[in-house]
Order: C-alpha cells, then sequence, then structure tokens
C-alpha cells in the first residue's frame, strides 16, 4: 500500500489538513490515522459520575475521530489573536486568511454562524480588571453548546470519510526515510504493518505529547524544549463567573505590572458554567497519569445545587530545572501525593497550605454548587507547588478573581468565597517539544510536516486547523510521480 500521504491523527489539525488537500487534490490518496476510536464510540467515564479507567489505553477524552474535540462537549472558537505566537511563524497576511478559512470550515456544519464574543468589552469589565492590574485580552471567540460541536464533528466526518481511507485505532509508531518518502510502522489491534508514503502530516496532539518528539528524533529532527506551566482549576458556583464569561467565553489577561507571569486558561463560565474534564496520558511520561481540562456547556440540566463554572489557573515552573526536569519533577510529586490521579482541596486549605478535615464526600457535601465531577480524593493540591509556584498561583488568583468578583456585581470579596471554591489539580500545560519547522509547518528536508498541538507553537482548536490548513496547501503544491 502506497498513498500519496499519511495523516497521523483525525483531530482538529488533521482533518484541516485532509480537508486542504482533498479540497484541491481530491485525486490523491490520503490515509488518515487515528488511535482513538470512532465518534460515538467515545464514552468518558467520569462524565457520568464515574472513575477514570484509562478506556483501555486510548483515553477517549483526548483520542478518536474529533481527536481533543469530544463528541458530547462544548468548544470554544477561539480567533487571533488569541494563539498570536502563530502570527510571527506563518506572517501576518497568511495567519489572518488561514484563521478565517479555518473557522469558516469548522463552523461550515452548522446551520448558522455563531455569534462572536470576547471583544468590545464594557466599560465596567475593563475597569474592574484595570484596578487589579490586569487587561483583559480581547478577542474573538464562538461559544460551541454540545448540539452544535456534534454537528460540526458529524459534518466533518460525513465531508471527509467518502474521500479518504480512515482506519480508526490504528497508530503510527515508527517512520523512517525511504527513497524521496518514508516507510511507516503502524500498529492497529491485531498486528503491526508497513506502509511507505510520499509525505508524512503528524498531528498527533496531546496522546503523541512525547512519542511525537521521539518520533522525530529519531528521523534526526532538532526539538526545542517547551514552556512548560502548571497550576491548578477552581471550580465554583455557576453565578461567581457568569458574568464576565457572557462578556468573554475565553477569559485571559496580561499583568499590567511585573508581578510574576500567571495565566487563566480554557476559562468554562457561561451562564451554563462548565464540566472539568479528566485527560489521561497514559504512559506518555511513564507510569499513566491523569491530568485536567475543561470545557464550557450550554445544555447541562441543574439537578439539586446550583451548576459549576471552572477555569485553569497556571504558572511557570519555578526551582524545578530545565523544562524536562521541571515536568518530571512536578508529575514525581504528583505521583508521590495521589499517584498521578486528581484531587481536590478547598480554596481556604490552598491558599493557607493547610488540610482539610474529612474525606472528597465532606468536602464535596460542603459546596455550595454540584462539582462536576466525582472522580476525586481530598487532599494537599498545594503541596503539588514549590514555595515560588504556589506563591504566584495565590497572589495571581486574588487578582483574576478580585477583578471578576467586582464585575460580577454579586457584593462578594475573595475572602468572603475561600470556602466556596474548589482548588481541583492538577493542570499540566505547553508540554510539547518544539520540532523545527519552517511557515508550511514542514520540518527541514524530510516530507514531514507537524502542526497542531505537536508543533508546540499554540493550542487551540482553530489554530491546529490553521497549521493543517498550511500544511496541506504545501502538498498540493508538491509533484507526485504518476498523478
Ligand atoms: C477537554 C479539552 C477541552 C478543550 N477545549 C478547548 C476549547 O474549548 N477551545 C479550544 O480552542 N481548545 C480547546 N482545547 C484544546 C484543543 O482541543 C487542542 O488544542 C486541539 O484539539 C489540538 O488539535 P490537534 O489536532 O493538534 O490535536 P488533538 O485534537 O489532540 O488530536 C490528535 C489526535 O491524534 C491522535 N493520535 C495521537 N497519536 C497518534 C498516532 N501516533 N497515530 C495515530 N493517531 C494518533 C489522537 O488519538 C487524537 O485523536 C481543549 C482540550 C481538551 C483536552
Amino acid at each position: 500500500m502506497h498513498p500519496h500521504v499519511v495523516i497521523a491523527g483525525a483531530g482538529p489539525a488533521g482533518l484541516a489538513c485532509a480537508r486542504a488537500i482533498l479540497n484541491e487534490r481530491p485525486d490523491l490518496n490520503v490515509l488518515l490515522l487515528e488511535a482513538g476510536r470512532p465518534y460515538r464510540r467515545r464514552p468518558c467515564p467520569v462524565d457520568r459520575g464515574l472513575r477514570c479507567t484509562g478506556c483501555a489505553g486510548v483515553c477517549n477524552v483526548v483520542s478518536g475521530f474529533g481527536g481533543s474535540m469530544h463528541w458530547g462537549d462544548g468548544a470554544k472558537l477561539s480567533l487571533l489573536p488569541s494563539g498570536r505566537r502563530l502570527v510571527p511563524h506563518l506572517g501576518e497576511e497568511n495567519a489572518q486568511e488561514l484563521c478565517a478559512t479555518a473557522f469558516e470550515w469548522l463552523t461550515a456544519p452548522l446551520p448558522a454562524k455563531p455569534v462572536l464574543q470576547g471583544e468590545h468589552l464594557s466599560e465596567d469589565a475593563l475597569n474592574a480588571f484595570a484596578t487589579n492590574k490586569l487587561q483583559i485580552r480581547e478577542y474573538p471567540v464562538a461559544v460551541l453548546g454540545e448540539s452544535d460541536l456534534r454537528a460540526v464533528i458529524e459534518g466533518w466526518y460525513s465531508d471527509l470519510v467518502p474521500a479518504l481511507n480512515l482506519w480508526h485505532t490504528a497508530e503510527l509508531v515508527g517512520a523512517e526515510p525511504h527513497g524521496s518518502g518514508l516507510r511507516l510502522t503502524v500498529r492497529t489491534a491485531r498486528r503491526e504493518q508497513h506502509i511507505t508514503t510520499d509525505h508524512l502530516v503528524l498531528a498527533t496532539g496531546r496522546r503523541g505529547v512525547t512519542s511525537t518528539t521521539s518520533l522525530l528524533q529519531s528521523l534526526g529532527v532538532r526539538t526545542e524544549l517547551p514552556d512548560i506551566s502548571v497550576g491548578v482549576r477552581l471550580e465554583m458556583a455557576v453565578d461567581l463567573l457568569a458574568a464576565i464569561g457572557e462578556e468573554h467565553p475565553d477569559l485571559k489577561v496580561s499583568q499590567l505590572d511585573h508581578a510574576q507571569k500567571i495565566k487563566s486558561f480554557c476559562f468554562c463560565g457561561g451562564p451554563n458554567g462548565g464540566r472539568i474534564k479528566l485527560t489521561n496520558y497514559q504512559s506518555a511520561f511513564g507510569e499513566p497519569v491523569i491530568t485536567l481540562d475543561g470545557h464550557e456547556t450550554t445544555e447541562r440540566p441543574c439537578g439539586g445545587r446550583p451548576l459549576a463554572s471552572n477555569f485553569g489557573l497556571l504558572c511557570q515552573v519555578q526551582g524545578r530545572g530545565n523544562a524536562l526536569e521541571a515536568r518530571d519533577s512536578f508529575i514525581a510529586t504528583y505521583r508521590e501525593r495521589n499517584r498521578g490521579r486528581p484531587f481536590a482541596q478547598s480554596l481556604r486549605a490552598f491558599l493557607d497550605r493547610t488540610g482539610d478535615p474529612g474525606t472528597w464526600r465532606t468536602l464535596d457535601a460542603r459546596m455550595p454548587f454540584q462539582p462536576s465531577i466525582q472522580d476525586l480524593s481530598a487532599g494537599r493540591v498545594d503541596r503539588l507547588f514549590t514555595n515560588a509556584e504556589h506563591a504566584s498561583l495565590t497572589a495571581g488568583f486574588r487578582r483574576f478573581m478580585g477583578a471578576i468578583l467586582t464585575h460580577s456585581g454579586v457584593g462578594l470579596t475573595v475572602d468572603d468565597v475561600l470556602d466556596e471554591v474548589l482548588v481541583v489539580g492538577p493542570e499540566m500545560e505547553f508540554l510539547w517539544e518544539k520540532p523545527e519547522i519552517d511557515a508550511d509547518c514542514k520540518v527541514p528536508d524530510l516530507p514531514v510536516y507537524v502542526v497542531g498541538d505537536s508543533a508546540g507553537i499554540a493550542q487551540g482548536i482553530v489554530q491546529a486547523a490553521m497549521m493543517g490548513i498550511a500544511a496541506g496547501r504545501a502538498i498540493n503544491s508538491a509533484d507526485f510521480a504518476g498523478v
């Protein structure tokens, strides 16, 4: 078998790359390899109040058709200048055009274009943050609810699948130069097989966080260490985050002074709140490790207690050596403290570096909202962090949350909510090593492209699709023998 192009990964980067190729070159034979399952076979036990089991080695939250766009969840589409690190890489004009095309393609299956928020914020919002020396980063954001995202994934499937070869539960595990192309090793449930191809696109996202670096290094590609961030996810009652969440669904801020840099991440605080997600990294870092993410919800029914909202708060790793040493030291502490499984602490105990009385059930029952997941235990989340990291997170939280509360009009201060917020840990982001790639996302001297999260430049659905399109267009202009 010799497809012209093999794409590893059916997340937004791989799917957009496939579309860019097939729109212009329907004559090319494209094989899309996806390590995970078909989109309707990706249930997450944690979403149903159960324990994360790892789903037989392939986490359904981050693997399967759609990639980290999980069928059944919602998502936000954040446009440039979100992901602005891509601009110098792709060039201003090219980046803007790719962003518009990515948004157009991602939303094409929807009956109407979603409303864009996140710009032209109210004076009230800007002032509340400025008082805390924070500036809100304004950019257009579209919120896709659960039904919208289902429609997007189904639309991509029905458009692409008749035009290409899709193998589910098929993982790219090796690549070596072969003439002017490559010889690939693909592992399926039943066997390992070899395929030759002219071009390989690596769109392996979260699941490929370390394996893709190893594969690239085995091909002689140089990679640069990442700027890892670590932190927590804060969960609270929906009314605390709703006002700012409605104005800016993907709230991010920059600091106006020279305080230690912290960032809010993946804000899930609209009127229906959001759900914490567990992402199982399986053996990517040795023994299995589970970290957190979140997604906004628009259709979740309310039960007995008010719904929960959440956001991630991250700081740069500090006092742990280089990026890889820092990552390994953080994960080692996490395994030591809670066997690599997420745990929770009250905000008061997290800030004071003390323990909470009782078990997770006790802590859960104390909260005035319904925590979005049950697979947690109570523990010393604060102990995951060095003193410097803890100081950054706590100072950053007070300013960020202080601004949110001022703007919310609920009449509360940070000190009023210390017993009403859960600190869930850990969140780890920006973990990808950065391969040397050009503006087409191609590595030097090899027919290999690295797109999406795996490129280590910017995270996000639109940003992944932008890179996928750039690579697809570059492949379209290559010569293919006999075509
Ligand atoms: C829970 C969660 C919520 C998020 N919410 C948002 C949001 O609202 N908005 C936003 O912009 N971003 C969000 N993100 C981030 C965003 O989803 C990612 O940045 C984006 O999906 C990256 O796209 P990608 O195609 O590079 O990788 P992914 O979407 O991670 O897809 C990679 C795919 O490659 C497959 N794969 C990996 N290795 C191999 C291999 N060797 N062979 C074959 N297949 C392989 C994986 O199984 C996976 O399906 C969220 C992430 C998570 C985890």
